[in-house]
């Protein structure tokens, strides 16, 4: 099948008002969006609705959504990706979107939960103590930028960095406490680090740049997860697309840009995209919205020409790291029905002995386990979160081995070892997916939030003289939103960023 459906007439196009606007070719303009995450399918409806009419969605998965996907775990679906809106509030459009279409009825709040933290000698550390310790840490992190500059922390360029020297002069206030008590919260402390850790999607916070938490902005509200949100949201977001217009299990190769293609009638087109299948698809503009990983992986041999150096330098400097989901399904609970989380702290570990990939005993890598609810709709369901190398480890293991390792973790933690054998378990495998190729972006040591806006400039880049008709490829991507990256609501804006750019680019000047 050769797809070379360029041309439609001026008749056809329905963009309102902008009919004979000096941009417009004289053919309708042809958008491509890669990618049908909830950054594409975001991108393509804001210009269908908006009157951009001939656009195509082209996608290498069998099913759109992407880093949003549901599947079938023991009573109910559960999220293999996003399951949370962070900052549920009318500043977030997701929860907007998802307040519309009214997909918030059994919604589960994860902040400020009940944490039970175990250690492996058996014992529970002291709420009061887990409240104290924690909220030391999330101060740490959060104001890592601003401590570093403060206390003057010479070369301090890590999250790391910062946590280390704070975490060295907790110690010497803790000097009177009891023995075990300073294990216990030097063990918490390593436990807070492999959480954010997850929540980074990093393998350490020696990889993480202090200006993470400078560049990331927290919108306000708690974290808000309601059974099927994301993969019903983005079905509403699918209904402004018509069917044809998505094209499903066809990966792209290539995109040749700032090129002259000609279709079989006489229209000529700046980009070619190439499929895997060998088809070609010609464009006027492309909006790329495939994974920063994916884009590490290939951004070389993708473009043709080769992207400009600086655009290169931000796709390999920019962190993308994996986080993986370790779901437990159990017959009966062994937790308590006030528990929403479990926390696993080692008593021999510390914050300083935690850096290195530990793949032998990968399970240590589990800061915690979080109960899944409404129990009457999921069962009896644990998840839990591991990122780096264990995290990519770990989907290469059997299901069996993976089952057996957390009984006797749990059997070791809690002391019973009459603890229930699991029902069945299942291992998210975000790092071996192709197109995703981990799980999303984080500012790491390498880079600067500004390379985040690098990314996000189109192509060609404005230059005086040039004949270059502009926007032939723009990117779009939860990794291209400086504010929001990692996130389904930074993705989506990122799509109606590009789709608005198209759209002020055809509209009257
Ligand atoms: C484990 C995990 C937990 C998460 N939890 C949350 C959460 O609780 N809350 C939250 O807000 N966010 C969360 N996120 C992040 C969120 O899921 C992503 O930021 C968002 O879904 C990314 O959307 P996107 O459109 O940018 O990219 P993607 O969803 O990755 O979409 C890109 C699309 O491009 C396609 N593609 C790739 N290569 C090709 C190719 N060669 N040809 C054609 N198509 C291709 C892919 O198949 C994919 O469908 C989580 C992510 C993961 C992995």
């Amino acid at each position: 099948m050769l797809i070379l459906k360029g041309t439609i007439s001026q008749m056809q196009i329905q963009l309102r008002g902008w009919t004979g606007s000096k941009n417009m070719p004289k053919k309708g303009p042809k958008v491509v969006v890669i990618g049908a995450g909830i950054a594409g399918v975001g991108a393509a409806g804001k210009l269908l609705t908006q009157g951009l009419t001939d656009v195509q969605i082209i996608e290498a998965s069998s099913q759109p959504g992407g880093r949003i996907r549901g599947s079938l775990f023991g009573k109910s679906t559960i999220d293999e990706g996003a399951q949370y809106i962070h900052g549920a509030s009318t500043k977030n459009p997701v929860y907007q979107l998802a307040k519309e279409h009214d997909l918030l009825q059994e919604t589960h709040d994860r902040s400020g939960p009940e944490l039970l933290v175990l250690t492996n000698m058996q014992k529970q550390l002291d709420p009061d103590i887990v409240k104290e310790v924690k909220n030391l840490a999330r101060n740490i992190l959060q104001n890592a930028h601003l401590l570093a500059h403060q206390r003057g922390y010479a070369q301090a360029k890590s999250l790391a960095d910062v946590y280390l020297e704070e975490v060295k002069m907790l110690l010497t206030q803790w000097v009177g406490d009891h023995t075990d008590l300073r294990r216990q919260k030097q063990g918490f402390l390593s436990m807070l680090m492999k959480l954010q850790c997850a929540h980074l999607a990093a393998a350490s916070l020696g990889e993480v740049s202090v200006h993470e938490y400078e560049e990331y902005k927290n919108i306000e509200g708690n974290d808000r997860s309601s059974p099927g949100l994301f993969p019903n949201l983005l079905q509403k977001l699918l209904e402004a697309i018509p069917r044809e217009k998505l094209l499903l299990k066809k990966p792209i190769k290539q995109i040749q840009w700032n090129g002259s293609f000609e279709s079989g009638g006489s229209s000529v087109y700046s980009v070619r995209v190439v499929c895997e299948d060998g088809d070609h698809i010609l464009a006027d503009h492309i909006i790329v919205s495939i994974s920063l990983g994916c884009l590490k992986a290939n951004g070389q041999a993708f473009f043709q020409p080769r992207l400009p150096e600086q655009k290169l330098s931000a796709i390999q400097s920019l962190g993308f790291g994996t986080m993986n989901k370790i779901y437990l399904e159990y017959e009966t609970p062994f937790w308590d029905e006030n528990t929403d989380v479990i926390g696993l702290v080692w008593e021999d570990e510390t914050p300083f002995s935690v850096q290195k990939p530990n793949l032998t005993e990968w399970w240590k890598h589990v800061p915690v386990f979080y109960v899944i609810r409404p129990t009457e709709r999921y069962g009896h369901v644990l998840v839990g979160t591991i990122s780096g190398k264990e995290a990519e480890f770990v989907e290469s293991l059997n299901p069996q081995e993976v089952a057996s390792r957390c009984t006797y973790l749990f059997r070791q933690f809690t002391g019973r070892s009459s603890l229930p054998e699991l029902k069945s378990v299942y291992v998210t495998k975000w790092f071996s997916n192709p197109y995703t190729r981990g799980s999303y972006s984080h500012i790491s040591i390498t880079s600067t939030g500004a390379m985040i806006d690098q990314l996000a400039e189109p192509l060609p880049q404005a230059t005086e003289g040039s004949s270059s008709p502009m926007l032939q490829v723009l990117f779009a991507g939860e990794a291209t939103h400086r504010s929001y990256h990692s996130t389904t609501h930074g993705a989506l804006l990122s799509g109606w960023r590009e789709a608005t750019r198209l759209i002020d680019h055809y509209s009257t000047k």
